[in-house]
This record gives C-alpha cells, structure tokens and sequence, in this order.
C-alpha cells in the first residue's frame, strides 16, 4: 500500500513508547538503599508519573531493583525471583553494596557485586544514592528498553560505578 510504511513506523513508535513507558519494578528490598527506593516511589518524587508501578508479583514484573546488600544467603532467593519474572526482564543494581559488595565487601558473608548473580543493565552508583540518583537510572533504563524494542537486541549495561 502506498505510505503504508509510514502508518506501521509510526505505530511501532508509539509501541515502544508505551512499553518503556510502562515498566513494572518487582517490589523488593534488601538494605539501606531500599528506604531510598522506597522514598524514589512515595509522593514527592512520584515516580508513577513515569508509568512505573512497583508491583507485588515477579510474574507481572519487567524490572527488579536490587537495593542493598546481597548476602551468600540471600543470592539463591534473589536468582529464583528474577528467575520467575518473564522475557525481556531488566535489573537495576542499587548502591555500593549491590554494585560491587560496598563497605561490606570483605566480608565472609556478602556477594561481591549482584552481576555475580544475574545481568545487570543499570548501575547507580552511591552509598546510598538520593532518589535523584535512582530516578536517572530509571531514565537510563527507558532508553535501554526503547533500544531493545527498536533494535531487537540489550544495549550494553551502563558503566558500573561504586
Ligand atoms: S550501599 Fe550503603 S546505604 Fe546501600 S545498602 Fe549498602 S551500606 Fe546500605
């Protein structure tokens, strides 16, 4: 059909922007970092606005959020939620801590970097870092979505910073 193609681009287009419009973060806390992701989801930095919901359910989540100190003991818990979200899944790494052990990373007990465990697309860096710090990962993690609906492949994650 003549133009046809332009009726298709501009519906793949809005597509992608609902879908990173519209991603859904397991609710999951595992430190400190987690009271900061839970202020990054209350009302003055209202991340809803940004079509996120944090949602009780690995099987209805896209994204898990991973804020705070990943113990030896935790890890297997952790691989088995992320396990159970469905394809294409992302992960934002939260913290010192979840980046790479932070001040606990000498310790017996800790993993040293959730990398270790799953894929990571986004790292924030901070001990803990502000709801401004995350929020920007969330900005981060849109466009790594809308790269991989538009290309069909994960862009690289982003760089890993303690
Ligand atoms: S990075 Fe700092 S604030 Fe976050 S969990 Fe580790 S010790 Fe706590």
């Amino acid at each position: 059909m003549p133009g046809g193609w332009i009726v298709v681009t501009s519906t793949e287009k809005i597509f992608n922007w609902a879908r990173s419009s519209s991603i859904w973060p397991v609710t999951f806390g595992l430190a400190c970092c987690a009271i900061e992701m839970m202020a990054t989801f209350a009302s003055r930095f209202d991340v809803e606005r940004l079509g996120m919901v944090p949602w009780a359910s690995p099987r209805h989540s896209d994204l898990m959020i991973i804020s705070g100190t990943v113990t030896i003991k935790m890890a297997p818990m952790l691989q088995r939620i992320y396990e159970q979200m469905p394809d294409p899944k992302w992960a934002l790494s939260m913290g010192s801590c979840a980046n790479s052990g932070g001040p606990f990373r000498h310790g017996y007990h800790v993993v040293k970097g959730v990398d270790r465990v799953i894929p990571v697309d986004v790292y924030v860096p901070g001990c803990p870092p502000p709801p401004e710090s995350l929020l920007n990962g969330l900005l981060l993690l849109q466009d790594q979505v809308s790269h991989f609906r538009r290309t069909g492949r994960r862009a690289p994650p982003s760089p890993k910073v303690d």
